[in-house]
């Protein structure tokens, strides 16, 4: 289950399907990207404080550009960019992961037997391209995480009663799931879709058990006071995001 708690008078998300996974969802109350010129002192304070609270220096901080595009990389030490994925997995403990959202779905994956994690971005084009099913997969293919053993979060995300997509996005997006019951709505002649549970569904047909997946139950722009939303706030580029680092072993 989700909750929030205070990482030095700061809203944080957790949750508690990621036990043995050190990670923070972060709230408005603590970004840690944005493009906006009046956020950076912010945002350079705060990623100091994630970095002391994680026991790392800010070089061990690693993300991705995230281009809404299927690709999955496996961090390396050394290297703190990766610019061409969606999705990152660690296997190390010296490093930690940040990716950022507003509005598209957050995954998080943990396996705490192998002691491996990854951070999916998965919006409706990374959904579409199945980001967190291939992400699993290659967990289990390439780490040997056994299916059974990896935990899944769903975090905030824009949700079926705001995400409204026209006919194209909702074509893609239905035939990318097996069984699309559900993961739809049609409201006054518009068509909303269910990006968390979409997500869900995909982890499940590659065999991840429904117990082992936590989702969110908050819309990024109903609950626009915690979190940012890119369509309620006219694009802007302020970003909530979630951290993971392994344990120390
Ligand atoms: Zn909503």
């Amino acid at each position: 289950m989700f909750y929030l708690e205070k990482l030095n008078g700061k809203t944080v998300m957790k949750t508690d399907i990621l036990e043995g996974l050190t990670h923070f969802f972060t709230t408005r109350e603590c970004p840690i990207k944005s493009k906006e010129p009046e956020m950076q002192d912010i945002i350079k304070e705060n990623r100091i404080m994630f970095c002391k609270e994680l026991g790392i220096t800010e070089d061990n901080f690693v993300y991705p550009e995230q281009r809404h595009t299927d690709t999955i990389a496996v961090v390396k030490e050394g290297q703190t960019y990766y610019p061409e994925a969606d999705a990152l997995i660690l296997t190390n403990h010296t490093q930690a992961v940040f990716l950022n959202f507003a509005d598209c779905t957050p995954l998080v994956a943990y396996d705490k037997k192998q002691n491996i994690g990854a951070v999916i971005h998965a919006g409706w084009k990374g959904t579409v391209g199945r980001i967190g099913a291939k992400t699993i997969i290659k967990m289990h293919d390439e780490f040997n995480s056994n299916i059974d053993d990896i935990k899944i979060a769903i975090g905030a995300a824009i949700s079926v009663c705001c995400y409204e997509v026209k006919e194209d996005v909702f074509n893609m997006s239905m035939i990318s799931v097996k069984n699309n019951s559900g993961l739809y709505k049609f409201r006054d002649g518009k068509i909303y879709v269910d990006l968390k549970e979409m997500n869900k569904r995909q982890l499940m047909e590659e065999g991840i058990k429904e117990e082992n997946i936590d989702v969110c139950p908050y819309c990024t722009s109903c609950d626009n006071n915690l979190f940012y939303s890119y369509r309620k706030e006219g694009a802007t580029t302020n970003r909530h995001s979630v951290i993971i680092k392994l344990k120390d072993v």
